[in-house]
């Protein structure tokens, strides 16, 4: 058997068994109150949430790109997806605790490109002189500055929390660098 047939018969044993256990979502309104997170991370191999938190399916909406930034079209992402709760006309996580967890890691592949000033401008859309801002090869503080720029969002919610982790790729464990806050106070 390929690998993508070892795929296919994997989520064949996964739909019996969410089958058996009735723990398919089929309805987005009725999924979205138990959704308990957005977990924006890196698209790294070694850095999936739903292994590194042991999460169980629609726990949380993980979104992941190159570092796991804080970069406009992030951003644009995250409008699109609180338009659908809108729609849905489901409030995530039911108007309890809701948490948006930024999640970057130890020898992340972005620390790599930080020669490419080019491609990492663009992908920020910043000036290259600027690019020292967003601190590429310095995962702690990348992730201080992200959860500053979640801050400066004026659409996301005030109550909900926001905290900012570091995954180290050689303990398995992360490491809490920004402690969960309100995104906001009065
Ligand atoms: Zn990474």
């Amino acid at each position: 058997m390929n690998h993508f047939d070892s795929m296919l018969q994997r989520n064949k044993d996964f739909a019996a068994s969410q089958s058996a256990a009735s723990t398919l979502m089929p309805s987005l309104p009725r999924a979205l109150p138990n959704v308990k997170a957005v977990i924006i991370g890196c698209a790294d191999i070694r850095v999936d949430p739903a292994h590194v938190f042991g999460m169980k399916p629609g726990e949380a909406v993980v979104m992941r790109n190159i570092g796991g930034r804080i970069t406009p079209g992030l951003l644009e992402q995250l409008g699109l997806l609180g338009r659908i709760g809108d729609v849905s006309g489901a409030i995530p996580g039911g108007g309890g605790e809701f948490h948006i967890i930024v999640l970057h890691h130890t020898d992340c592949g972005i620390t790599r490109l930080a020669g490419d000033t080019g491609m990492l401008s663009h992908y920020f859309q910043i000036q290259e002189g600027e690019l020292k801002t967003k601190a590429v090869t310095d995962p702690r503080a990348a992730v201080a500055i992200d959860v500053a720029a979640l801050r400066a969002v004026p659409a996301l919610p005030a109550k909900w929390l926001v905290s900012g982790l570091v995954y180290n790729v050689a303990t398995g464990l992360v490491e809490i660098v920004v402690p969960p806050a309100p995104i906001r106070t009065a």
